[in-house]
């Protein structure tokens, strides 16, 4: 329910959902199994929460501001399966978050301010073992540059990072008339399924520094920037002509793939 006297604050991103009908269709749209676990981030006046715990076996929902405390102790006394954190979840560990569920699986899902959503979808993606699948609200062309095609000007580093340790996909478009505030721009959902050793890669924070290394200098070439990143100039062409790779390629014309093999090619020695 809408608090009349609630102060929005926007350095915490709050443009809340509270349309019934939509985030009942928006819950059915993830297709999740009612046995799930939910980790909420984000979680406002508690609606979007209030229809996660109506629909599945268990959710925790992080907030960070906490002037919403008492707004959602009344929320969560109506739900014997709802409970809430009041922390900003960048600076929870990790482990402790993946303990949440008594070590069990669980699917996270976030409407965020958008400075913050990649910072998260990192974090989670490359550092937790209990996750299954993500589903993040993200502004539109975020969710479009998210699922780039290789060759495309939206495929960027955070394709070939989501693309190496997952799949990615848009499930739905968020008109922005549906917040309140209305932000300035639409929003989509995006479905994030991990699959962490789908190329074996036991370093995935060394590997992200890499392909941001491949990637530093947009214009230029993807052997300037191994040259650039300490490569030998007579190494970084071995290695680009090895994997059939036309000399001057730049780094979005390079698939998530060949950025495996080049990383393995590189870090293995
Ligand atoms: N889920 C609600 C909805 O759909 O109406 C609220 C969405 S609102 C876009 C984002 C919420 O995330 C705000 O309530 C904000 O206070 C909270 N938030 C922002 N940064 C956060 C952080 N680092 N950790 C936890 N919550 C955060």
């Amino acid at each position: 329910m809408q608090d009349k006297n609630f102060k929005f604050k926007k350095e915490f991103g709050q443009n809340f959902i509270f349309d019934k009908v939509f985030l009942s269709s928006l819950v059915k749209s993830f297709s999740l199994d009612p046995k799930s676990n939910i980790l909420e981030i984000g979680a406002g006046m508690g609606t979007l929460s209030e229809c996660l715990a109506e629909n599945f076996k268990r959710v925790v929902s992080f907030e960070i501001d906490k002037t919403l405390t008492e707004h959602l102790g009344k929320v969560e006394s109506r739900h014997g399966n709802l409970h809430f954190v009041f922390q900003d979840v960048l600076k929870e560990n990790i482990n402790k978050i993946d303990d949440i569920f008594g070590g069990e699986k669980y699917f996270l899902i976030a409407n965020l301010p958008y400075y913050i959503t990649s910072p998260i979808i990192f974090k989670f993606l490359l550092e937790t073992n209990n996750l299954l699948e993500m589903f993040v609200m993200v502004q539109k062309e975020v969710g479009v540059r998210f699922c780039g095609e290789v060759g495309s000007k939206d495929y960027g580093v955070p394709t070939v990072i989501l693309n190496t340790f997952g799949e990615t996909s848009i499930v739905k478009n968020v008109g922005r008339k549906l917040f309140t505030p209305p932000p300035k721009v639409d929003s989509c959902i995006i479905k994030i399924s991990l699959n962490k050793n789908k190329f074996d890669i036991d370093l995935p924070s060394q590997y992200h520094k890499f392909v941001s290394a491949c990637f530093v200098a947009k214009r230029k070439t993807l052997y300037n920037n191994l040259c650039m990143s300490g490569i030998d100039k007579k190494a970084a062409k071995e290695l680009i002509l090895g994997l059939n790779l036309k000399e001057n390629v730049r780094p979005e014309e390079v698939s998530c793939e060949n950025y495996v093999k080049l990383y393995k090619m590189i870090y293995s020695k």
